[in-house]
């Protein structure tokens, strides 16, 4: 079931949503040779929790950290740690929530460690600028869900990168996962249409190779099959009157 969300709602989620983008940007401009995940983690969450919030990862079904930080082939739900130390040239996936107020606000990034290659850099661009596509979709009159997978599996393909079709974009509000499922990958014109007052994370998981993931025996890692580069990008958007209103994105 959708929950449609009122605009004094959507104003709850816009401080989720704010406190979520700075713990993320704070992540990502610590992001150097050197640094470990566990501190990234760290940071995240005091921000979070001087805010008044809590981590929405911390716990979610048992999951250890405040963060998901996933390196390079590691595509989602990489768990911090002290003993991962990042590298030049890693790509580092940054995947934060904030709770407060009721409601939960989504988003992730991908940061470069120092020099990378072109092609990292290349793939990062493509995961960013699906996004885009996908929330262009989203506020075409009538649009639907499935215009928004359309748009991002559309965009990427033609550059010869693949989305991950195992896990989804998806509703946020009380729960930080809510329906509608927003794959990346869809029929235009199908799926749930798309209405003011849905809240929904758009998040293209892109990978260079193949889009076929497997589950580490750590229980939440995921991986891309093929030990290729993989990208991640997402923001909470609040469909309004006015537009999608990104309710993330905090510069
Ligand atoms: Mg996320
Ligand atoms: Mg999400």
């Amino acid at each position: 079931m959708i929950f449609i969300k009122n605009p004094e709602q959507i104003k709850k989620m816009q401080q989720a949503g704010r406190i979520t983008g700075e713990a993320l940007a704070l992540a990502g401009e610590a992001v150097r040779e050197g640094i470990t995940t566990a501190a990234l983690d760290k940071m995240i969450r005091s921000h979070i929790e001087k805010c008044g919030a809590k981590p929405s990862f911390l716990g979610y079904g048992g999951f250890p950290g405040s963060a998901c930080i996933s390196i390079n082939e590691e595509v989602i739900h990489g768990i911090p740690s002290a003993e991962r130390y990042l590298q030049e040239g890693d790509i580092v996936k940054i995947d934060v929530g904030a709770y407060i107020d009721g409601f939960h606000g989504d988003s992730a990034n991908t940061f470069p460690v120092g020099k990378i290659s072109v092609e990292a850099q290349r793939l990062i661009d493509a995961t960013r600028e699906s996004f885009y596509e996908g929330v262009q979709a989203a506020q075409r009159d009538g649009a639907r869900i499935g215009d928004i997978g359309a748009a991002v599996d559309g965009y990427v393909s033609q550059r010869g990168y693949s989305v991950v079709r195992k896990y989804v974009g998806h509703g946020v509000g009380k729960d930080l996962h809510e329906d509608p499922s927003v794959p990346n990958y869809g029929t235009p014109g199908h799926g749930p249409r798309i209405s003011r007052g849905m809240v929904i994370a758009i998040e293209p998981m892109i990978n260079a190779g193949t889009g076929r993931v497997i589950d580490q025996p750590d229980g939440w890692t995921v991986i891309t099959a093929d030990g290729q580069l993989s990208a991640h990008y997402e923001h909470t958007v609040a469909i309004t009157d006015e537009g999608p209103l990104l309710l993330t994105k905090v510069d």
